[in-house]
This record gives C-alpha cells, sequence and structure tokens, in this order.
C-alpha cells in the first residue's frame, strides 16, 4: 500500500514537472516569437544630478508587450531569456536601440551626458562583446562616452577574461558601473581590480533611509566610491527623506520614482529638454540623521 501512494506523489510529481516544463518551453517559444514580432521596448528613467536636480542621463530598461502575457516586466523574462541563449538578440537589440535613441535626443538638443545599458552575465561572457559595441556605436554615431554598460559584482564573480574584457571596453571610452552594489558576491578587491567608473547602491539600501542600518551602509557605500574618485547613484530613491539624506552625506546622482519612473523615449525627451528636476532640489526640512 505505501508502495502505490508512492508511486502516485511520485506521478504527481512528474505530472506537476512535466506542466512548469510546458509552461516554460511555451514562454520560450513566446518570447523567441516576441524577438521575430518586436514586441520588446524600452523604457527610460532619468538619472538625476543630486547638486542641482539636473537630468544627467538615462537608465534603458527593457519591456515585453506580449500578445499573450500582456506587458511583462524583465524580473519575468531576462532569467529565462539568460538560460536559453535568447539574451543574446534580446540584448543586442536593447544595445542598439538604446544608443539609437540617445543619439537622436542629443541631436533634438537634449544636452545628457551618458545612456546606461544593463548587460547580463550571458551578455558579457561572450567573446564578441566589445566588438559588438563598437560596431553599435560606429553605427548609430554615439561617442563611446556616452554609454555606460551597468554589470553586477556577480557578473565579475567567476568570470573568464572579465579583467581582459572590462579593459578593452575602458579602452575604448565605453564607462562601467557596478549595479545593485552590496546585494551580490561582493568583493571590495573587485574596485581595485577592474575599471569601474560609478557603483550603484541598490535600492535595498535606500528603502528605510534615513533610519536604520541602511543609513550606515549607504554612507559607507558613498564614502568608498569618494575615496576611490568614482561616481555614486543610489537607486530607487521615493521619498524626499532618502534624496536628502543622500545628498547629505555626499552621494552625487539619484534615481527613482521621486525624480522619474521609466518612460518611453519620447517622454523621456520632453523631459530631459524641461530642465532640472525640482523635486531633487526640495529640502523637507533638515534630514534627520540617525
Ligand atoms: P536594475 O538595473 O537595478 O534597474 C532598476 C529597477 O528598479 C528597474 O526595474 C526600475 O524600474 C526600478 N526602479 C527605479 N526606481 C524605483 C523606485 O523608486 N522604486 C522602486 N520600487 N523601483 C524602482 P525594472 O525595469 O523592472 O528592471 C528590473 C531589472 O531587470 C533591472 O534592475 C535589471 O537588472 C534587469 N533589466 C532591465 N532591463 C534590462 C535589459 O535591457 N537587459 C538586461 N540584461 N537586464 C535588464
Ligand atoms: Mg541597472
Ligand atoms: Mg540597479
Ligand atoms: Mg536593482
Amino acid at each position: 500500500e505505501a508502495k502505490a501512494q508512492g508511486r502516485g506523489i511520485y506521478s504527481f510529481y512528474t505530472q506537476a514537472l512535466t506542466r512548469s516544463a510546458r509552461v516554460r518551453m511555451e514562454m520560450e517559444a513566446d518570447l523567441r516569437r516576441g524577438l521575430v514580432r518586436e514586441e520588446f521596448r524600452l523604457n527610460f528613467q532619468p538619472v538625476v544630478d543630486l547638486a542641482n536636480g539636473r537630468i544627467a542621463g538615462a537608465e534603458a530598461l527593457v519591456r515585453w508587450q506580449s500578445p499573450v502575457h500582456g506587458l511583462v516586466l524583465p524580473n519575468r523574462f531576462i532569467p529565462l531569456a539568460e538560460e536559453t541563449g535568447l539574451i543574446e538578440p534580446l540584448g543586442d537589440w536593447v544595445l542598439e536601440e538604446a544608443c539609437q535613441q540617445m543619439a537622436k535626443w542629443t541631436a533634438a538638443g537634449a544636452d545628457l551626458d551618458f545612456i546606461a545599458v544593463n548587460l547580463s552575465p550571458r551578455q558579457f561572457q561572450r567573446g564578441t562583446l566589445c566588438e559588438r559595441i563598437e560596431e553599435v556605436l560606429r553605427r548609430t554615431g554615439l561617442p563611446a562616452a556616452r554609454l555606460e554598460v551597468e554589470i553586477t559584482e556577480n557578473v565579475l564573480f567567476g568570470a573568464v577574461a572579465a579583467e581582459r574584457k572590462l579593459r578593452d571596453m575602458r579602452d575604448s571610452g565605453v564607462r562601467i558601473a557596478l549595479d545593485d552594489f552590496g546585494t551580490g558576491y561582493s568583493s571590495l578587491a573587485y574596485l581595485k581590480r577592474f575599471p569601474i567608473s560609478k557603483l550603484k547602491i541598490d535600492r535595498s539600501f535606500v528603502h528605510d533611509l534615513p533610519r536604520a542600518a541602511d543609513a550606515e551602509i549607504a554612507t559607507a557605500i558613498i564614502s568608498i566610491a569618494r575615496a576611490l574618485g568614482l561616481d555614486v547613484v543610489a537607486e530607487g530613491i521615493e521619498a524626499p527623506e532618502q534624496c536628502a539624506f543622500l545628498k547629505e552625506r555626499g552621494c552625487g546622482f539619484g534615481q527613482g520614482y521621486l525624480f522619474g519612473r521609466p518612460v518611453t523615449s519620447e517622454r523621456f525627451l520632453r523631459l530631459a529638454l524641461q530642465g532640472p528636476i525640482a523635486t531633487a532640489m526640495a529640502h523637507p526640512g533638515s534630514p534627520r540623521l540617525h
């Protein structure tokens, strides 16, 4: 009887596994079709100079407008794209589209320092990454110094020839930002070894500012960045108090819903042409420290 029951459970699990494998395969097929049918879009979120509210640049964030699944955010499809290798054509598209939009905004009179593009581990591991970036810059006419690539610490962890690749990128003029800083396999040795230009403080350390451990962690990251001559951006700023605290501690740049959500290219251009963002300058009383 126990045996029969065991078999029952076993077949329950196989069915569940089969179902989840099928859902995955369908999703993969949908992604593949989505690429061909051009269902992907980029949104752009402003990165603001906290000293004066100026929009310094934009981060490109991919969205999938699927006829089957509706609007899908990257956390729901980037991991699958990464596993299946679809991230390679998708990433190529993102890079080209982002550079193209940046070149367009500049031609339309927007004064922006950079467009930031996220790279996932598999894209970074590709042997042809640097050539691909150079090709896209050539095609779009965007100066290398205007492109910033965002990688996470985990990308560097154990990546073959990571140092070489980053140096090649850096030598070509492209800037490198460490995204979600402090949440990965962090090693301060990375900051010494790799040609990083910018640290992005993960939004999990911004959330509770100016209270609690977040205040200490954010302050420490800002100090490290400043001591090493790196730019520092705080992600996920939603409240004036968070902004005031970060400014007071010497954080140069900020990104978050307080300044602007990710928007279409057209809306981003309008925003960029409007000038400084007032909420970055507001003083909600003096920030309460500790
Ligand atoms: P990320 O690079 O850390 O991007 C920041 C994420 O935080 C974005 O989520 C953005 O919409 C969100 N965010 C910005 N400000 C705020 C805020 O004030 N509050 C809150 N709660 N969230 C905020 P999104 O667009 O859903 O992207 C999630 C992640 O997906 C990104 O995290 C990035 O790792 C990945 N991703 C997005 N686009 C691409 C892409 O083109 N290629 C690759 N490889 N990964 C991408
Ligand atoms: Mg990012
Ligand atoms: Mg980030
Ligand atoms: Mg993040």
